[in-house]
This record gives structure tokens, sequence and C-alpha cells, in this order.
């Protein structure tokens, strides 16, 4: 059997928080478990948002509680570099290849034109969108262009696309009702999320993906993704996120639960302890070192839905 391939791949955006690091921890002991490789990508696609700083923090933030990586940031390998900001032309080919294959077309709408338009919203409030620029003349797209840098969408077919998720089972969507057009280019020219994961975890020869429950409804167009560019796409396994008593997600917002405050109030294997509780392997919260987990590592006992940090138990 060939070797498993996982990665991590982070925004470092911010300082990282629990829910990060719980999806950071279950991607490390399942690549472990297997005696596989670990990768280590910085996705810092977003120049106003990502700061090298922060990947710093996030490699040192991984270190500490004891997670390593056999390739990736920091370290190099075969695979670099292992920042997306220095990727690009690996993103632009791809794109050039979906436009070859007459997929991509030029979207002028501003966001208030698509949030005015009535179309259906995706569970997580994002909009569908309707195809309006699909129709363009080449003209109208001239005129356009004049007064406007067009964000490029990729056409989606009317189809049904499945997988069986490894921890979420069976999951679907259908590619035209519920995902509409995407987004692969922003009109700053970033290549956008769904279409820069694929390239690398393509390219990385990543084999499992472990990522948070989040972004399960993106794998159907990272799928088609992986079809038109001809690559062979990973398994996946989406990990339940951590929410607040209310029910809300935990997120970088919640500056307590980031990795600065949880530094100073855990050690590391307190807070190893505590999220491989919440992941089902440790019977009770008790303190753990990652390598010793590693062992027993048991997708089986991983829970599906999503899980509520009792405020009690961060009060270490
Ligand atoms: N960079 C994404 C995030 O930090 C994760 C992407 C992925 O794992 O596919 O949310």
């Amino acid at each position: 059997m060939t070797q498993v391939r996982g990665r991590f791949a982070p925004s470092p955006s911010g300082r990282m928080h629990l829910g990060n690091l719980f999806s950071g921890l279950l991607a490390w002991l399942s690549v472990r478990r297997s005696g596989g490789v670990m990768v280590l990508r910085m996705e810092d696609l977003d120049p106003d948002r990502c700061r090298r700083e922060y990947a710093e923090q996030l490699a040192d933030d991984l270190r500490w509680l004891g997670l390593d990586w056999d390739e990736g940031y920091g370290l190099g390998g075969p695979h670099g570099p292992y920042l997306q900001s220095q990727r690009t032309e690996l993103y632009q080919a791809a794109f050039q290849k979906l436009e070859g294959q007459g997929l991509v077309y030029p979207c002028f709408c501003t966001r208030a034109e698509r949030l005015a338009a009535s179309a259906p919203h995706r569970s997580d409030g994002q909009v569908i969108y309707t195809g309006k620029c699909r129709c363009l003349t080449e003209e109208e797209q001239r005129e356009k262009s004049a007064n406007r840098c067009p964000a490029w969408r990729l056409m989606v077919p009317d189809r049904e696309m499945s997988f069986t998720d490894g921890l979420q089972g069976p999951y679907s969507e259908h590619l035209e009702r519920d995902c509409g057009d995407f987004i692969v280019r922003r009109s700053d020219g970033v290549y956008a999320y769904q279409l820069a994961v694929v390239c690398d975890d393509g390219a990385m020869e990543i084999s499992q993906v472990v990522r948070g429950r989040d972004l399960l409804d993106s794998t159907p167009r990272q799928l088609y993704l992986y079809e038109r560019l001809g690559l062979r796409p990973p398994a996946f396994y989406h990990v339940p996120l951590l929410l607040a008593p209310d029910g809300r997600r935990l997120s970088k917002r919640e500056r307590d639960l980031d990795m600065g405050a949880l530094r100073r109030r855990f050690t590391p294997e307190g807070l190893t302890g505590l999220l491989a509780f919440w992941a089902g392997q440790l019977d009770k919260p008790e303190p753990a070192v990652p390598g010793e987990l590693a062992g027993v590592f048991d997708w089986r006992k991983v829970p599906a839905g999503d899980i509520t940090v009792l405020p009690e138990l961060l009060e270490a």
C-alpha cells in the first residue's frame, strides 16, 4: 500500500485558535497512526489578511503542542514552496487549462448585485450565483472590462457530485442547483481558495485531507476541479467544529481561546488531553502526549457532530 500523505493547511490570518488546533491535531494523529507523511502548507492567499508573522507563530504553536511535520513550511521538501503566496504560477497554469476547456468566464457583478439577485442561498448564507454573466457576448465583455476588472467563474454542469466522507458518510450536492458557478480568480487577480487548494493538494500528492466540517460543502466543487484538472482526489475526513455553549462556532474573534491565551493557561499535555477527549480518544480530559495518542488513534471513536465546548473545561 502506498504511504498516506496528509496535510494541515491553515490560513495565517491571525493567531491560531482552538478549532484550528483541533483539526490540526486530528490530521496529525491520522497521518502518524498510519506511518504517513505530514505536510504543513500555509494558505496565505489573501494578501490583505495574511501575514508572515502569523505563519511563524502558527508553526511555533504547533511545535509547542508537540505536532511536527515532515515536509512543508520552514522545512522545504520536494513539492515546495509551501506558502500559497509563492505558488501563483501553478494556479495560473490550472486557470489556463480551465480556460482552454472553455469553462471560465468573466463576471462583472458587484457584491450588491449578487445579493440583490433573487438567488437561493446556501445553508451557510452564501448566495448561489445566478449565472448572469455566463451569457455576455464578447462585445459586452469588452465594454464592461473598460470600467471594471472582472472576477472569473467556473461554469458548473447540471450534475450531481457525490462522495463518501470518512467521518460524515455519503454526501452529495447538485453542482448547478446547490453550488452554482463559482469564483476561481478574484477581481483583484488573487486565485480563489477552491482552485488553489485543489492545485496544491494535487501537486503535493496529498492522499488524505482532514479539515473542519465547515468545508464539507466546498468538497463537491473541489471534486469537480480535480476532474477537470486531471488530478487524483484525496480521501476526505471532515471533523466536527467546536461550538461555544450558545451554539456559535468558535472563531478567531474569540481572543480568549486563541493560542496566546491557551498557552498561558495550559500545558501542552493538558491541552492535548482536552482536545483528545473531545475527539473521543480519551474517556476523560487528562494530560496526554500527541505521540502516544497516535499509537491508538481510532477514527471510529471520533464524533461526527459538532462539539460544545464547556467553559469549565477551559478553566485549567
Ligand atoms: N486554509 C483553510 C482554513 O484555514 C483550510 C483549507 C483546507 O483544509 O482545505 O480554513
